[in-house]
């Protein structure tokens, strides 16, 4: 990793990932041969995408896929299109697929892929053509048997859509298991949408239980009312959980008698924003998550739960629905108070997990009711949810270091069994 990213920042997500490596790694006392291979990335591949604009000019854009490990089967991770993609995030990244794949024991490793670009300013067409060239770029690179992508940040079904038929037209035949989060119409699967916020209510659940908690009448916070914030809130609410407040980009709003979520989501379906809801007052965003509750749920943004505000968090249990909501320095001022953190990787394997029931069903061109889907959903997550906690009491730790001994060493297994080639 060092050898390819020389310059990757002290206090980069690159770094970030490594350091949290190397504290499993020492505590599961993994050999130092093993950790170098966990420590770079098995392929990493850098295309350029000439792309033909609307107004007739060529573009040059530049695109990133990276594959961090295989052992335990085909790399799986998302495309984001963003401007701020960058080499050194998506190695990150791509690592931190392969533990989140590990922890809820899904047979792959992890992958990402980026393409430096702005979709919020690119029409359809060009998005179209763009996506279609990155795709025939890396067309020895992904496949259902080596590496299958799935939406991220600029990224949607749509997308997905136009990455298999490029595959497919190129193969010179239907291959849906070569993506994920794809269309139900081209093979979809039934509850991918909200299986993130779905398998984050069954973590929540879980959490309640072991720390003997009652969901009825427990109160929470959630910052972020997207894909995954909003699906949460639907599938908690009925659970007689009172979400006393909900943040979005645009602000917060709070009502201590818990908000009715179902006026919420249509409130928000038709103004595109939780503000100015009528049955909730104004809040600044920044007071949101010092709120007094018994959970909180960031499920919008990365590092949001830092240094500055970490010691006036007061909710009993932080459950990371976003990914990197909290900085590592943040996360020990949290344990140090006592408040229980499940971690991203645990806490949002909801979405990879039903990207798994997609690739099968794909394999096997037969497909599942969403009952099937979601209670194999709720199996998995129940199921990791309890060897992390458990781990988490056998090493007398945390979850977040819990459920990375538990990853780390599920991959490092299938590599000391599978042995070093030649
Ligand atoms: P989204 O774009 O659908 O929603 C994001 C939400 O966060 C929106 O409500 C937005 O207004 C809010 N937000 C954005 N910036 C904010 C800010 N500065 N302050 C407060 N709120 C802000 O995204 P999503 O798909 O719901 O993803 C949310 C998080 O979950 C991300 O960290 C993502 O990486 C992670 N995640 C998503 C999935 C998935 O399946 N969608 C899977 C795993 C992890």
């Amino acid at each position: 990793m060092r050898d390819i990213l020389p310059n990757s920042a002290s206090d980069g997500p690159l770094h970030a990932a490594i350091q949290q490596l190397e504290q499993a790694a020492k505590l599961i006392g993994l050999d130092d041969a093993v950790l170098a291979k966990l420590e770079n990335p098995k392929r990493t591949t850098i295309v350029s995408i000439p792309t033909k604009m609307d107004n007739g000019s060529l573009r040059v854009f530049t695109g990133y896929r990276v594959q961090h490990n295989m052992d335990r089967g085909p790399c799986k991770g998302g495309i984001r299109y963003h401007p701020h993609v960058n080499l050194e995030q998506i190695v990150a990244l791509a690592m931190l697929m392969t533990w989140k794949c590990a922890v809820v024991g899904i047979p792959y490793g992890g992958a990402k892929g980026g393409v430096v670009c702005d979709p919020t300013e690119m029409s359809r067409d060009e998005l179209e053509r763009m996506t279609r060239r990155y795709t025939t770029e890396l067309i020895e690179v992904f496949g259902p048997e080596k590496d299958i992508p799935a939406p991220d940040l600029g990224t949607s079904p749509e997308v997905m859509g136009w990455l298999m038929d490029t595959f497919s037209m190129n193969k010179g035949y239907s291959v849906p298991g070569v993506v994920t989060g794809k269309p139900l119409a081209i093979g979809g699967c039934r509850g991918r949408r909200e299986a993130t916020g779905r398998g984050c209510t069954f973590i929540i659940q879980e959490a309640c239980n072991s720390m003997g908690m009652k969901m009825d009448g427990s109160t929470l916070v959630l910052q972020g009312f997207g894909n995954v914030g909003s699906a949460v809130a639907e599938l908690v609410y009925p659970t007689g959980i009172k979400i006393i407040a909900v943040g979005d980009v645009h602000g917060a709003i709070h009502n201590s008698n818990g908000i009715d979520i179902t006026k919420l989501l249509q409130h928000a379906r038709e103004t595109g924003t939780v503000t100015e809801f009528p049955e909730a007052e104004a809040l600044p965003n920044e007071e949101l998550l010092t709120l007094d509750c018994d959970i909180l749920v960031p499920a919008a943004i990365e590092g949001v739960i830092t240094q500055a505000n970490a010691d006036r968090i007061s909710a009993k249990m932080v459950v990371e629905a976003a990914n990197a909501p909290t900085t590592p320095e943040a996360h020990d001022i949290l344990l140090n108070r006592d408040i229980f953190v499940v971690p991203d990787i645990l806490a949002n394997a909801g979405g990879v997990t039903v990207s798994y029931f997609e690739w099968v069903q794909s394999l096997q061109a037969y497909f599942w009711s969403a009952e099937q889907v979601n209670k194999q959903l709720e199996d998995i997550m129940v199921r990791a949810f309890h060897a992390v906690y458990d781990e988490a009491q056998r090493r007398e730790t945390d979850m977040r270091t819990a459920a990375m001994t538990l990853a780390v060493g599920r991959v490092a297994e299938a590599i000391s069994t599978r042995g070093i080639y030649p």
